[in-house]
């Protein structure tokens, strides 16, 4: 039986042959070193590999990999012909220059000085050209393929935090990293492939560490608990911020928490296709500004996620461009209160040309366990 080959890759490569015609140094063809955009290109996984793009016609176009992928590949990617080799790069300059190209594209971010130095030796009589970020931005707009999988993702979140607190998992006494494994765990249950970051269990004054590192520290009675987490289901990530009150809650935390939810809301209501990104972090961030609290809000709204758990587009304060149709982000302001506690609200969403689809669908309602 032959493997079945995913149509989203081949319609991507199309899309993004149709740009360096434009580009304002045209190419002939685009080679592909960074292995995220690997995959998102040609579906292939392995951990050695490039792509050659070839500006107008797809029979061009080759993937190279090295000897330990030729099975995988063949399954991943059987519609782009392969080239096994060690250094992929060289090879696929050589190809290009066998096949009449002139001037070929390199991704001048994903590039060390060695690989250039080995490439450009390679390269013969091809010229090469330095290029940024073009398939990161393609890469910001979904496709139903990518949104199906970021939705799997986000419910995997979503039933585990809700199946560690009926579970009563996050209680006083228990150890941060203990919450932290028993939710990890619940998520492998669920059918993550992994865990998308680091997650963080904060409780207490950890709770007013953004990116608190979990510890042998015990919840407490009337700590704030700030969980954030998320789940990667075939090769998407989710992202997820919930914060607690163990216990009692105090005034002062039901203060924040009602602050950042409403920042939240705000920032959550500015996600339309053309907003101005810097536009959407200054929405909700004047929330938090006006009740006095902006020194305590300490990073940026949001960020992209897909194949990757930060991607473009960044959402903050040095923001430059739009908000794309289509784009998955996450917003998550925060209030922190050093020495005693902080609160933290994120969503992972998608941009629509309506309400923005939620896909984090854990209550945000304030809420003592
Ligand atoms: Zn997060
Ligand atoms: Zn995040």
């Amino acid at each position: 039986m032959s493997p079945v080959i995913a149509p989203e890759p081949a319609a991507r490569r199309q899309h993004l042959r149709e740009q360096l015609a434009a580009l304002p140094t045209p190419v002939d063809a685009l080679l592909v070193t960074d292995l995220i955009n690997l995959r998102y290109l040609t579906g292939f996984t392995g951990s050695n590999g490039a792509l050659l793009l070839a500006g107008d016609d797809p029979a061009a176009d080759r993937i190279c990999t090295d000897g330990r992928y030729t099975t995988q590949v063949g399954e991943q990617a059987g519609d782009i012909e392969a080239i096994i080799a060690r250094d992929c790069p060289p090879e696929l300059a050589r190809a290009a220059e066998a096949a009449g190209m002139r001037r070929v594209g390199f991704e001048a971010d994903e590039m060390s000085v060695a690989a250039h130095r080995r490439l450009s030796d390679g390269a013969g009589g091809v010229e090469l050209v330095a290029t940024t970020g073009l398939v990161e931005e393609l890469r910001m707009v979904k496709d139903a393929g990518e949104v199906a999988l970021l939705r799997r993702a986000c419910t995997i979140g979503d039933d585990a935090l809700a199946a560690i607190i009926s579970e009563g998992v996050i209680r006083a006494g228990n150890s941060e990293r203990a919450v932290v494994r028993a939710l990890e765990w619940k998520m492998y249950e669920l059918g993550a492939d992994a865990v998308a970051f680091e997650t963080i269990v904060a409780a207490g004054p950890n709770s007013a560490i953004p990116h608190h590192r979990p510890s042998g520290d015990v919840l407490a009675d009337g700590d704030l608990v700030k969980i954030d987490f998320g789940a990667q289901f075939g090769g998407y990530h989710s992202d997820m911020t919930r914060t607690f009150v163990l216990g009692r809650a105090a005034d002062w935390q039901r203060e924040i928490y009602e602050l950042v939810a409403a920042a939240q809301t705000v920032g959550r209501a500015a996600l339309h296709p053309g907003a101005d990104l810097r536009g959407v972090d200054a929405a909700a961030r004047s929330v938090i500004d006006d009740a006095g609290y902006g020194d305590a809000y300490v990073h940026g709204l949001g960020h992209g996620v897909g194949l990757q758990i930060h991607e473009a587009p960044g959402i903050g304060k040095l923001a430059t461009g739009t908000l794309p149709c289509g784009a998955a982000v996450t917003v998550e302001p925060g209030v922190y209160l050093p020495g005693r506690g902080g609160v933290r609200i994120e969503d992972t969403l998608i941009v629509t040309d309506g309400e923005p689809e939620l896909l984090t669908a854990t209550t945000k309602a304030f809420t003592v366990i």
